[in-house]
């Protein structure tokens, strides 16, 4: 009986000298992988402007049906993201998302991303809706917010042009 007692108590004072498995979250959070995918955000380019061309087709490839996009007409008067159209509305319903990443595959602009945040709380239905306001990326230092009065003909192109990656390796 002694010797039990004393083992038990043996295996509690060992443990006081091991390293913690747990952490003080949420005053320190662990580091995610890499390959981690969190809660979306929607990008900008450098000056400003929207990534998101409002194209749907994120919307079309998500599994869930978490998306909805509503587009609608820039002009260089009022633009918000280079090409014809911008999302007026986007919305990701985060009650039905399963964080497949289906939707970052999909854009052709890699407007919509998903980050490494995982605080995704909420205590009703309508919170778990996010909407562009709280999707979208501060400005970037240099680049002016949306709408912008741009040059006529200068942003005339949705999706910026790309070099094949095959080609860069080859010339390298
Ligand atoms: S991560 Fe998957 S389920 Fe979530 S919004 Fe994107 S495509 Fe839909
Ligand atoms: S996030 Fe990408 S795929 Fe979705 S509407 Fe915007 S540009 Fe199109």
């Amino acid at each position: 009986m002694l010797r039990e007692v004393v083992r038990g108590l043996s295996t509690t004072l060992k443990s006081m000298f091991e390293k913690p498995v747990t952490i003080q979250y949420p005053e320190v959070k662990r580091p995610v992988r890499n390959r981690y995918r969190g809660r979306h955000h929607l990008r900008r380019y450098e000056n400003g402007l929207e990534r998101c061309i409002g194209c749907s087709l994120c919307a079309a490839a998500c599994p869930a049906g978490a998306i909805f996009v509503e587009a609608s007409e820039n002009t260089d008067e009022e633009r918000y993201s280079p090409g014809e159209r911008y999302a007026s509305t986007y919305e990701i319903n985060m009650m039905r998302c399963i964080f497949c990443g289906y939707c970052e595959d999909a854009c052709p602009t890699q407007a919509i991303v998903l980050g490494d945040n995982y605080e995704l709380s909420f205590t009703d239905r309508t919170q778990a809706i996010y909407g562009k306001a709280m999707l979208l990326d501060p400005v970037p230092g240099g680049g002016a917010p949306t709408p912008q009065r741009t040059e006529p003909g200068k942003f005339t192109r949705a999706v910026p042009e790309m070099k094949n990656p095959e080609d860069e390796e080859a010339s390298a």
